[in-house]
């Protein structure tokens, strides 16, 4: 039986182990924390993911949580009036053959750790891996003061890789001059039907607030995100200063504001963006998810790309597990082009959305009012995203 030893418990992570068990792996996964968890947060998890949860044998665990938008509005961010709304309940289904669904990350984790597990998956919790190396064909790590050996290694440990720089160049993510916040509000601490059941996006200059409902409705999501020039933090997310938040958005629809207002203890994100890698893979080595082709969070694609990363990589790896180095390769050439457009997409919404009022912002503002009346238009891009199941046409599966 092949051996596969993965660098993090995350999505990514999770997924890669679930889809190699699936395929008569043996799977260890090493994670720095104590326990899986992860501060509050909603994800959204798109047609082309729910592909892959559908294979996975998750699709149904996630739907009895998560929820389902009626549609996808962009607002004003004073007036909140409408400046484009795309319906989505039901037309997504359609188009694409799943649903498109917003669900806490918490709830999406233990549900893929729970699969993993009943698939016979071993997590290592409080194992940093800390080095890694290749002898021959045998693949070590230590972790935990302990050492282990697998067929194949996989760097599924996020954005500040340690993997990543074993492999290819040593490049650091570089700060995209804008933060995030993030928080969840309990729903019944609002007014009824507070914000309708939809993605709600505020765009302002420099700023744009996201909101959405999870976990059965009962609580609200947003994300707040802000141009600034400097993140001084060391850590990668921190407790965030209330005020702070508040003054960013001060001003803007009330909606916006009532929340960050009933926010408890909101999270501040630095959000970093990294050039595609030249490589991803070396001997038996390899990279996923943000470890690979971290991305910014502008079209909502950056845990999507690291589940369709995850079953790729199995399914290339089980078609020929004699020869690992080769199944990296063509992983690679599979997803590097998609993961790479993604990247693109996202960095181009992050312009979009924060635009000063003048000429291109007034056109921006007629090309959504187009797309509220003549849907073809908004679907033309979604579709690249959201019409791709790598899962079809997997003869591994
Ligand atoms: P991670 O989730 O970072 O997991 C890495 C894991 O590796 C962690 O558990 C970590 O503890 C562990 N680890 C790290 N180093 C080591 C080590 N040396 N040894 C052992 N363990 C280690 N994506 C979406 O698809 N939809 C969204 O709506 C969305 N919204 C977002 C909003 C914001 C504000 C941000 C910042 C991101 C958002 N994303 C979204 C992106 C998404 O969160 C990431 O792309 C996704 O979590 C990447 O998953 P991953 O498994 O690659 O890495």
């Amino acid at each position: 039986m092949k051996r596969a030893l993965i660098i993090g418990a995350g999505i990514g992570g999770l997924t890669a182990a679930i889809a190699l068990a699936q395929r008569g792996w043996a799977v260890h996964i090493f994670e720095r924390s104590a326990a899986l968890g992860d501060v509050g947060a909603g994800l959204q998890q798109s047609p082309n993911a729910m592909a892959v949860h559908q294979a996975l044998g998750t699709a149904e665990a996630i739907k009895a949580v998560a929820c389902e938008p009626e549609a996808a509005i962009l607002r004003d961010y004073k007036t909140g009036k409408p400046l484009m709304t795309s319906p989505m309940v039901g037309i997504y289904e359609a188009r694409y053959g799943h649903k498109y669904l917003h669900i806490h990350r918490a709830d999406l984790i233990a549900i893929l750790a729970k699969r993993a597990e009943t698939l016979g998956v071993t997590v290592h919790f409080d194992h940093e891996v800390e080095e890694a190396q290749q002898i021959g064909e045998i693949l070590n790590i230590i972790a935990g003061q302990r050492n282990y050996t697998g067929d194949v290694l996989i760097g599924a440990d996020g954005i500040k890789s340690v993997l990543r720089p074993m492999i290819s160049e040593n490049s650091q993510p570089r700060f995209s001059r804008q933060v995030a916040w993030r928080g969840v509000v309990p729903t019944h601490q609002l007014p009824d039907d507070f914000i309708p059941f939809a993605a709600n996006n505020w765009l302002g200059p420099r700023r744009h607030f996201v909101s959405y409902y999870i976990r059965g409705g009962t609580l609200i999501n947003f994300v707040a995100v802000e141009e600034r020039s400097d993140w001084a933090s060391e850590d990668w997310n921190v407790p965030a200063d209330k005020v702070e938040l508040a003054q960013a958005f001060s001003g803007w629809d009330e909606r916006v504001t009532r929340l960050i207002a009933a926010c408890e203890t909101p999270y501040l994100w630095g959000l970093f963006d990294h050039a595609p890698l030249k490589k991803w893979s070396q001997g038996a080595m390899t990279l996923l998810g943000d470890a690979a082709h971290p991305m910014l969070p502008f079209m909502a694609q950056g845990a999507s790309m690291a589940i369709e990363d995850g079953w790729v990589l199995a399914a290339c790896l089980a078609e020929r597990p004699e020869a690992i180095p080769e199944a990296l390769m063509r992983y690679e050439a599979r997803r590097k082009p998609r993961t790479t457009l993604l990247q693109n997409i996202s960095r181009r919404n992050g312009a979009l959305y924060h635009m000063r009022a003048g000429p291109s912002r007034f056109w921006r503002n007629t090309k959504f009012k187009i797309g509220s009346q003549f849907p073809p238009a908004v679907f033309a891009t979604l579709d690249k995203i959201y019409k791709v199941d790598v899962t079809r046409n997997d003869p591994s599966a």
